[in-house]
């Protein structure tokens, strides 16, 4: 099984979510059966008692659950059901593990973020991919948030316990002009430090930009970041969301992936998906 982390640096409404739910058409594309699980990092249980003029609409499940609109984007590019399970929120989290220590579950030890919070966060992720090929896991929020810490520690040991190409973490980060019209890279060096600060290394960058990525602006990331040139991926502005799939096709984003997961030799060829 296959995990695919996507987390997101410098600001929030980058376009993390299309790009994760893009990467997962284009695998699904290629053959494989693939889910995804959207971790929201907030003491809500779920999105149903907040205010859609904050949050945007609820999105319902076809079981009922009432979650974040993003997983709507999964439902339509992946052309899956999602159902509770692959929504993970702090609130649900939190309950069920006050719940556990209520009911003496853990037999009388100190209940801690680390090791229980990050345990069940662990066990979602692992039960919502079951069955699957792929699981893409996309971290609401942006890297430094106090609020996603639980789940970043919770990356970092699950990357620890993964074989080396079973996993594969994309970061999704800004890439803004200046006023004199230079691509500026500052901000994604910044966000992978954090990223780095906490012990993650990501494998694959996504610039999400006006226009596509310079390559010498690719090379300068590439660089800073400490990944290979050609896994700096641009994701430029589109008109319709529904091309960003074909836009970082053409990139050779989900070649890149393919190959990073060992999953070349399993794939259909490209004439047929
Ligand atoms: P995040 O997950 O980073 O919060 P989303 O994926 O939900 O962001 O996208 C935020 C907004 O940006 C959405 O309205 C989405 O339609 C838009 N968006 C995402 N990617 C692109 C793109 N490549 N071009 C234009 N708009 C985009």
């Amino acid at each position: 099984k296959k995990f695919i982390f996507v987390t997101g640096g410098v600001m929030s409404g980058l376009g993390k979510g299309i790009t994760a739910a893009s990467t997962g058409r284009l695998l699904a594309n290629a053959g494989f059966d693939v889910t995804a699980v959207k971790i929201d990092p907030y003491l809500n249980v779920d999105a149903g008692t907040m205010n859609p003029f904050q949050h945007g609409e609820v999105y319902v499940l076809k079981d009922g659950a009432e979650v974040d609109l993003d997983l709507g984007n999964y439902e339509r590019f992946l052309d899956i059901d999602m159902t509770a399970d692959h929504n993970v929120t702090t609130g649900k989290v939190y309950q069920h593990v006050i719940e556990k220590e209520r009911a003496g579950d853990y037999l009388g030890k100190t209940v801690q973020i680390i090791p229980h919070v990050t345990d069940d966060i662990k066990r979602r992720i692992r039960e919502a991919a079951e069955g699957h090929d792929v699981c893409i896991v996309e971290v609401g929020g942006t890297v430094g948030d106090i609020e996603g810490m639980p789940f970043l520690e919770s990356l970092r040991q699950f990357v620890h316990e993964q074989e080396e190409d079973d996993f594969l973490l994309m970061h999704v980060t800004l890439v803004p002009y200046s006023k004199n019209g230079e691509q500026k890279t500052k901000p994604t060096q910044h966000s992978v430090k954090e990223l780095r600060s906490i012990g993650l290394q990501p494998d694959v960058l996504v610039g999400r930009c006006e226009t596509d990525l310079e390559a010498d602006v690719k090379r300068k990331i590439a660089l800073f970041c400490d990944v290979p040139t050609d896994a700096v991926f641009s994701n430029p502005d589109v008109e319709d969301i529904y091309h960003v799939p074909l836009t970082v096709e053409e990139e050779g984003l989900d070649e890149y992936v393919l190959k990073r997961l060992g999953l070349t030799d399993r794939a259909l060829p490209r004439d047929e998906r």
